[in-house]
């Protein structure tokens, strides 16, 4: 697809291009805000999966930028950003970030020690693994990384925060939105009104954390055991057969971003220049390091290798 063609298809794509944001993802995070309110006294947030930037763009501008400008920045409190993704990012002013895994215990250990002993108010995660098309083994993949998200929220988020995670809708919504209860009164599955309908990205709205007395969090992977399981692991019990029936489970779904705004779904006519022409705008920051840019390394090299070869056919 064409920049101008995805332009007209993908009024969030363009928008963000003409408001500066690195992904379209940015309008999610804004329009749960409208909502929720969820920047409401955020002094130090977690952006989890966060790479090209846009939600850590939205944190920047939102709770960063406004204390550096305001008298907050001349008591030296200004608020805590710190931004982690398996690829790099071109940086963001008041974002630290770092490069790592969330599924391994070490990054968990450096964003804490970004804390220095204190916690965070908010933990964002808009995670998602590279998808296969196969729904259930997507869906799976994803429960992963909000489940390494909640472990980074269990050591890092206090009481009383706030944790925003992006979830694939499939046949173990129940199961991770109970999981969630366990530690969170209020959950809320948002569907923004930036996010398409085709797609089955939700994103789970967690507030108030209050994880159960006496909790410790290295028994969090047992704790959650207790609920249930993912019913495409093969080697567990499947216990989640107790959210249907009488126990069923029903989640509290809520579309939100100004509904009368712009349809994700809808074409949207190009706003012409004078001159009766569009001018496609460059997208704001391209990714650094994609996880593609290697295949199309290998792809060029094959392919200069095969006019190598060529030529020296053509020679001899
Ligand atoms: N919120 C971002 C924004 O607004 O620009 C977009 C995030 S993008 C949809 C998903 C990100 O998840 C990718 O950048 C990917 O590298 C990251 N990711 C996937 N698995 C991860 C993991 N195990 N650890 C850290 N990051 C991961």
């Amino acid at each position: 697809m064409g920049k101008a063609s995805r332009d007209k298809r993908d009024i969030y794509y363009r928008k963000a291009k003409e408001e500066g944001w690195r992904a379209r993802s940015a309008f999610k995070l804004l329009q749960i805000d409208e909502e929720f309110n969820i920047f409401e006294g955020v002094k130090r947030v977690v952006d989890l999966c966060a790479a090209p930037g846009s939600w850590s763009q939205v944190l920047s501008r939102k709770l960063y930028l406004p204390a550096k400008q305001s008298s907050d920045s001349k008591n030296g409190e200004l608020p805590l950003i710190v931004a982690i993704d398996l690829q790099p990012m071109a940086p963001i002013e008041g974002v630290i970030q770092v490069q790592g895994d969330i599924t391994n215990a070490r990054t968990a250990e450096v964003v804490i020690r970004h804390f220095d002993g204190c916690k965070a108010d908010l933990v964002v995660c808009d995670g998602a693994p590279d998808v296969t098309g196969l729904h259930d083994m997507d869906e799976f993949v994803q429960s992963q990384l909000i489940l390494a998200g909640l472990t980074i929220v269990t050591h890092v988020l206090r009481e009383g925060g706030k944790f925003i995670a992006k979830i694939f809708r499939g046949k173990d919504t129940s199961l991770l939105y109970c999981q969630l209860k366990l530690f969170f009164p209020v959950v809320t599955f948002a569907k923004p009104k930036s996010s398409r309908n085709s797609s089955i990205e939700a994103f789970a709205v967690c507030e108030n954390y209050s994880p159960p007395e006496g909790f410790n969090p290295k028994d969090l992977h047992h704790l959650l055991e207790k609920v249930g399981s993912p019913s495409g692991a093969d080697d567990l019990d499947c216990s989640s057969g107790w959210l249907e029936g009488p126990n069923k489970v029903y989640i509290p779904f809520l579309a939100c971003g100004d509904l009368s705004g712009y349809d994700s779904d809808r074409s949207y006519p190009l706003p012409k220049d004078a001159d009766g022409t569009y001018q496609s705008l460059d997208p704001v920051q391209p990714p650094i390091a994609p996880p593609y840019k290697r295949a199309l390394e290998l792809k060029k090299a094959s392919s200069h290798g095969i006019r190598e070869l060529e030529k020296l056919s053509l020679d001899s």
